[in-house]
């Protein structure tokens, strides 16, 4: 499926002076960071071996292993939303398989929380693209991060990343680009990708400002952004002049009070144009009265009895896109921030793009196949298993995939001859 989509993908470059295809340099990039090999260079060092060109070859459809400087420079060339279609493509099958159907947070509609992460920041390495901060003493700081969304739901350990956002130079303009401006891109490409998907976007307190909130709601999405007291006092203090404030209040088998209190139909702020927004806020307690978590939230869905608990639950999902998705990225087996080459315009873009892929593949796997699962349950460490995996494709030829995970399940069926070598 992934080589079709990587097929799809138009080369500009004249055919018969190009010795490796572009699906062959995505796929060869893409290989790496689906076994999560630390190092590209080796890798590809290792690949260019006729036994691994061989599993190359028969799990990944490789026709012919570009060298590493080449891989690089093609990779560098190939823009990133070109890659868009890919996300896509992933999320109607989760969709059309009715995967989707469980992360539903009300009918119809997708929790998506997003947030921006950096993963590149360096003194020397930079490219055409790279933001720059100079410091006091001259110094210059080079970066690329993303704004990236995730589908999510308070009972799934996996998340659904969609296509990101780059926070990147490109227009060659003076002004920077930032966070906020990619969040408004962010959502007008999301819209044009799933037309007729609801979704209920979670977005922290930088999000919560009239202009953005203005951007997503014409957007024809659902809004849940963190409004925190100290940054909308006049709201505050307008929604204290009632004394008819809706609240819950529940005590659980822990002993631990969960404290929900709601205002619908209020002012954002205190000019003359302000837009209503409903406002909630979420107080946890421990038995001794201590607050051990407290949050409030802005949205333009109606609050009620029926829903508060569940908006809540919506809200606090929103930790799972630093946690289970740029954590794990940056920490658990997939190097994001690890350097596999920079290049001049959209190499290290497409390194990110290739890695988020591999970590959606293997959310997927998760969800949806028995024999993933089987070997992350039969192996119990992440980091264990695709080491096995790495060390299987190592020693022997694989036919596919699926047979990599039969070995792991049932490796005393395979019968592994020594050839005796004259
Ligand atoms: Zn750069």
């Amino acid at each position: 499926m992934l080589s079709s989509c990587f097929y799809a993908i138009d080369d500009p470059r004249v055919s018969a002076k190009c010795d490796y295809s572009q699906h062959d340099v995505l796929m060869s990039a893409f290989a790496c960071m689906y076994f999560q090999d630390p190092s590209l260079n080796e890798f590809q060092r290792q690949m260019e071996q006729e036994q691994h060109a061989n599993n190359l070859r028969t799990l990944f459809g490789v026709s012919h292993i570009p060298r590493n400087t080449q891989l690089r420079d093609i990779l560098d060339t190939i823009p990133p939303e070109t890659l868009a279609p890919i996300f896509k493509e992933f999320f109607n099958r989760l969709r059309r398989h009715k995967h989707l159907e469980d992360y539903a947070i009300f009918p119809n509609l997708l929790l998506l929380a997003i947030d921006g992460s950096q993963y590149h920041n360096s003194k020397e390495i930079h490219c055409e693209q790279c933001l720059h901060k100079t410091h006091k003493n001259g110094d210059i700081t080079y970066s690329h991060a993303v704004l990236q969304g995730a589908i999510m739901h308070p009972d799934k350990k996996q998340v659904l990343p969609v296509m990101p956002e780059a926070i990147s130079n490109t227009d060659g303009s003076e002004k920077q680009d930032c966070e906020s401006k990619a969040a408004k891109r962010f959502i007008s490409n999301l819209k044009k990708a799933h037309p007729r998907q609801g979704f209920l976007v979670v977005g922290d307190g930088l999000m919560s400002h009239q202009p953005m909130i203005e951007t997503y709601l014409e957007a024809g999405v659902h809004i849940l952004f963190v409004a925190k007291p100290g940054d909308h006092k006049y709201m505050m203090e307008w929604i204290e002049t009632f004394d008819d404030i809706p609240s819950y209040d529940y005590t659980d088998d822990k002993g631990m009070n969960h404290h929900y209190r709601w205002k619908n139909d209020i002012p954002l702020h205190g000019e003359a144009d302000a837009i209503e927004v409903n406002y909630f806020e979420y107080i946890k307690t421990n038995a001794k009265g201590k607050v051990i978590y407290r949050n409030s939230w802005v949205t333009d869905m109606q609050l009620s009895a029926q829903n508060i608990v569940q908006m809540t639950l919506a809200g606090r999902c929103r930790w799972k896109i630093e946690n289970e998705c740029f954590n794990t990225l940056k920490n658990q087996g997939y190097h994001i921030e690890h350097n596999y080459g920079h290049g001049k315009k959209h190499l290290s873009h497409n390194m990110y793009l290739l890695t988020l892929l591999a970590f959606y593949f293997h959310q997927i796997f998760e969800l949806t196949d028995g024999a993933y699962q089987a070997c992350r349950k039969k192996l119990v460490s992440k980091r264990y298993m695709w080491e096995k995996f790495r060390n299987i494709i190592s020693f022997f030829i694989m036919d596919s995939w699926e047979m990599v995970m039969d070995f792991v399940l049932n490796r005393e069926t395979y019968k592994i001859q020594a050839v005796k070598r004259d």
